[in-house]
């Protein structure tokens, strides 16, 4: 009797927790860095999804069926818009979502695309001074979904955005340590524009704002003057990019890959470019380890090859052989 009622109230406990689970109201990001600063903020309170996953690509993504499902059951979506998704006008219409759609750009000022006329930089996540912005928008909208749990999202809010603030201020000391001569960044596409303004580093990249852009033998040649007149050290792929054209630059140009960024998702869960706060310390640290020449370095030491060591030994064995010998004597 005692062990029936035991599994009554385990059965109990499961189910309640997954009524908890699945009433709890689901919030969708259209990218994996959003997702991250709405868990920061909501922690438990919420279900969040990103739609485009982990090492997807944003700018040329297309939704599946699943993500009409998704955005149906959707309380709160959460875009960037600045001409970042432009899938999701479509998607949005065809789910036939309720959902509450909140724009967390507002009070952003956009970089005009300096290739498109009329289009702007989507990638304003990259400073983290327009991250507290973003923040900010997210903390109002989790605000108006949950009025009940205002304080807990209220201390969630204020100690991330301190998190964020600390992480601005570390930036600039990081980037204060390259060499002002090597405080060029070059990458796959222009993701880094906020970043470089924000921080003082200039901007040369291969492809334009967006990653379907084609490649103009025109940027090629400016990339390569770039590169001949200032002997940046290195050069940097992206993570949700293919590389073989940097590394094509990089062979014909003799100069090295710096690392691998992070712009439009974040790394892999556990990674330490999995979060927001972490993909801009990671970044940081690749861009300054290679552009302050820390590379050469970090090279390892070269192991003891295998010869001396056993040589060693034979001297070693000679000699105890040789004082056993006269302590006999
Ligand atoms: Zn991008």
């Amino acid at each position: 009797m005692k062990k029936f009622l035991h599994i009554i109230s385990v059965c109990l406990l499961a189910h309640t927790a997954v009524y908890a689970y699945a009433s709890k109201p689901l919030v969708v990001t259209t990218a994996s860095m959003f997702a991250d600063m709405t868990r920061q903020i909501a922690g438990e309170l919420v279900k969040v999804r990103s739609i485009v996953p982990i090492g997807g690509d944003p700018h040329i993504y297309e939704p599946v069926p699943d993500d009409v499902a998704l955005a149906r059951q959707a309380q709160l979506i959460l875009r960037n818009e600045l001409t970042f998704e432009g899938w999701l006008n479509e998607l949005i219409e065809n789910s036939g979502t309720k959902a509450q759609i909140v724009t967390i750009t507002q009070g952003i000022t956009p970089i005009q695309s300096a290739q498109y006329h009329n289009a702007t930089d989507p990638h304003a996540w990259m400073s983290a001074a327009n991250g507290l912005i973003y923040i900010r928008n997210i903390y109002q909208s989790l605000l108006a979904l949950l009025p009940q749990h205002r304080d807990t999202l209220e201390a969630r809010y204020q100690r991330y955005a301190s998190q964020i603030q600390e992480l601005d201020q570390w930036i600039f000391q990081q980037i204060d340590s390259i060499p002002p001569q090597w405080r060029i960044l070059i990458t796959s596409h222009d993701a880094f524009q906020y970043y470089g303004r924000r921080y003082g580093l200039q901007l040369e990249s291969v492809l334009g704002t967006s990653t379907d852009a084609d490649v103009r033998t025109a940027d090629i040649m400016r990339l390569y003057q770039v590169l001949d007149k200032h002997q940046v050290p290195a050069i940097f792929i992206e993570s949700t990019i293919n590389p073989k054209l940097l590394q094509q630059v990089a062979k014909d140009k003799h100069v090295r890959i710096g690392g691998k960024l992070y712009a439009d998702s974040l790394g892999p869960k556990d990674s330490p470019a999995g979060t927001y706060i972490g993909m801009l310390q990671h970044n940081t640290r690749t861009i300054v380890r290679a552009l302050t020449g820390q590379h050469e370095a970090q090279l390892p030491i070269q192991p003891t090859p295998a010869w001396l060591w056993m040589a060693l030994g034979v001297v070693q064995i000679g000699s105890l052989l040789w004082i056993s010998w006269h302590v006999w004597e």
